[in-house]
């Protein structure tokens, strides 16, 4: 055995041909697949690190996804350091990256429903109109382009798994769905492209989320869900420069109030410290 590692060349692709002709001429018998929008970090880099334990070839898109923007300004400051991103996918040894421009992926006025039931009104839901009939929109588009086996989808966007878990059931997509746990800073922080927007005040200040989401996790008694959630939403509601949005202990699979009968239970927040909207989460 060499002691070695050979490096692979990143294949870059920009157009649904390119992809699909590669995979034609060179059938592959495992596809992971990790979608992302791109300012990669270590989040991103723990999915395709996983994927490429389970899959042969894995590919990470990077699109910036227009449709589920529900603020025209949350789209045009989203980083996009390309550059960068080409870069740390050829250390991890990342396979294919699938780049396309919106044009590519996008015909003008294309019109996409997908009755998600009420998890689209929900949590998330219920703060980005829109968002996820757009994340399905594309998923679905990607999903059709990269053909992939296994899919992997950060815990970090909970409500997306969700979502998306619940798209692949509907539509019969012969994918497999597996979920990744939060990577986070040494401080508590969930990783997430938008922290570049923090400033050092909101860096501190945003800590009182995870610090919330750790506390109920060690006080959780099926019995408490109404307490626990009450005082975690003083708690942040409390809290220097954060505008709480919601803070909720939900069951696991609908994402409606826990009871004490969920069988998985989970806390959700999310808030805007400064000008950025973050979102984190615990399982209970
Ligand atoms: P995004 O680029 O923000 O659309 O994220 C792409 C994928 O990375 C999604 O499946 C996210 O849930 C996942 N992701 C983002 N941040 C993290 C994180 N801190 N830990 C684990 N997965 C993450």
């Amino acid at each position: 055995m060499p002691d070695f590692v050979i490096p692979v060349t990143l294949k870059i692709f920009a157009t649904k041909k390119e992809i699909t002709d590669y995979f034609n001429r060179k059938p592959v018998k495992v596809i992971g697949f990790v979608p992302t929008m791109g300012a990669l970090h270590k989040g991103h880099l723990g999915l395709i690190e996983l994927a490429k334990q389970q899959s042969t070839q894995v590919v990470c898109s990077i699109f910036v996804n227009p449709t589920q923007f529900n603020d025209p300004k949350d789209l045009e400051k989203y980083p996009r350091p390309i550059a960068d991103d080409i870069r740390r996918l050829e250390e991890i040894n990342c396979d294919i990256l699938f780049n396309p421009q919106v044009t590519e992926m996008y015909d003008d006025n294309e019109k996409w429903h997908f009755d998600m039931g009420d998890l689209e009104s929900l949590l998330e839901g219920k703060f980005r109109p829109g968002h996820y009939q757009g994340v399905t929109q594309v998923v679905y588009k990607l999903f059709n382009i990269v053909k992939p086996d296994v899919a992997f989808f950060g815990q970090k966007d909970y409500q997306q798994v969700l979502v998306i878990s619940k798209m692949i059931e509907k539509l019969h997509m012969p994918v497999k769905l597996v979920m990744c746990p939060i990577e986070r800073e040494p401080d508590g922080l969930a990783m997430s492209s938008r922290n570049i927007h923090l400033t050092p005040d909101d860096r501190k200040n945003s800590l009182v989320l995870s610090k919330t989401l750790n506390w109920v996790k060690e006080n959780f008694e099926p019995t408490k869900i109404a307490e626990l959630q009450q005082h975690a939403i003083q708690t942040i509601s409390a809290a220097p420069g954060v505008e709480l949005e919601y803070f909720e202990i939900a069951d696991g699979k609908t994402l409606h109030p826990a009871t004490e009968l969920s069988e998985s239970v989970v806390a959700l927040v999310a808030a805007r410290v400064g000008k950025t909207r973050l979102i984190d989460n615990i399982l209970l």
